[in-house]
């Protein structure tokens, strides 16, 4: 992609709904206005192909699930080694696609002793780290671990931190399985600042075709609502709320931890177990005004007025 195919503006009143950004790249080339800030594809002519991609990935992930799981690729160094200590006798009990598998594993563990690449090393350790902190699937480690091979291989982590490189990938890949990490959640993780891992992300996405669109609001409700201690009704109510929502489209462009919180809370009244819009807004991470505007929207455009005025009177 030509640099020169790249216009970078700021558009009066709009905001980046992941992180308040308010300059954006246009890429005639691609159709797409980027945040220059963190790299959130904003969705403008390509609404389709995006989720054609998001498709194809929902269906690889899918496909791999029913696989049955991997051989450790993410556990490089005891598990690995243990696994392709196994010998070939061992080898030959299992499936050919798990075979396959192993001598891709065998292949590239070599490669790493040949290397004694020890930084790819402590980027898995990290990739570990930063998967159990933030409480992330296999899946996504997995798939982690694969863009950072490849991301090596062309030479992209060079002059970067691993680090960021390994935060800007789950960030990225926690959204393509839709298990979205803000980037706040993010940066909290890795101890490194939003815009570092923006900043790389935009640049290593490019470069490996990885694209990022908002998430949807529904993948961050069972999170926090656990994070909340509210009950699988109130879980499932918000999701009823945000299914309504999308249908009607009143809440595209907005932030969606935001239209998130607004439809936690709004269950929460409804159902009748009782948090207040600041304990929503601390543990979401968003501020209460964001709710408070959220919430309006949603409970007028969604009928609920009358509703949630009851149950409030009921207190
Ligand atoms: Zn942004």
């Amino acid at each position: 992609m030509a640099e020169s195919d790249e216009k970078t503006k700021s558009k009066m009143g709009r905001k980046c709904p992941e992180c308040g950004g308010t300059v954006f790249t246009e890429d005639k080339n691609r159709g797409e206005t980027v945040c220059a800030k963190c790299g959130l594809v904003l969705k403008e002519d390509f609404i389709d192909r995006g989720q054609e991609w998001r498709a194809f990935d929902a269906e690889q992930a899918s496909k791999r699930a029913r696989s049955g799981a991997p051989l450790t690729f993410t556990k490089h160094d005891k598990g690995l080694t243990t696994e392709i200590g196994k010998g070939l006798g061992e080898l030959y009990k299992v499936p050919g696609k798990k075979r396959a598998q192993y001598y891709r594993l065998k292949k590239w563990h070599k490669r790493l002793i040949e290397s004694k690449d020890r930084n790819l090393s402590f980027a898995l350790s990290e990739l570990q780290r930063i998967i159990s902190f933030l409480n992330l699937p296999k899946s996504v480690h997995e798939k982690v671990g694969r863009y950072y091979e490849e991301a090596v291989d062309k030479g992209l982590v060079r002059g970067r931190s691993i680090e960021s490189v390994i935060a800007a990938l789950v960030y990225a890949v926690s959204r393509q399985f839709d298990t979205p990490r803000t980037l706040d959640e993010i940066a909290e993780a890795s101890g490194l600042e939003k815009r570092d891992i923006g900043r790389t992300y935009r640049y290593i996405s490019r470069q490996l075709g990885i694209r990022i669109l908002p998430a949807d609001p529904k993948n961050y409700v069972p999170r926090f609502c656990s994070m909340l201690n509210l009950s699988d009704k109130v879980q499932a109510g918000a999701i009823e709320i945000l299914r309504k929502a999308k249908k009607l489209q009143i809440t595209s462009g907005k932030g969606p931890t935001g239209v998130a919180a607004a439809a936690i809370y709004i269950s929460c009244v409804l159902n009748g177990e009782k948090r207040t819009q600041r304990e929503v807004a601390s543990v979401v991470n968003v501020t209460e005004v964001t709710i408070r505007n959220r919430y309006k929207e949603l409970v007028e455009k969604l009928g609920l007025e009358k509703d949630v005025e009851e149950k409030i009177k009921e207190d």
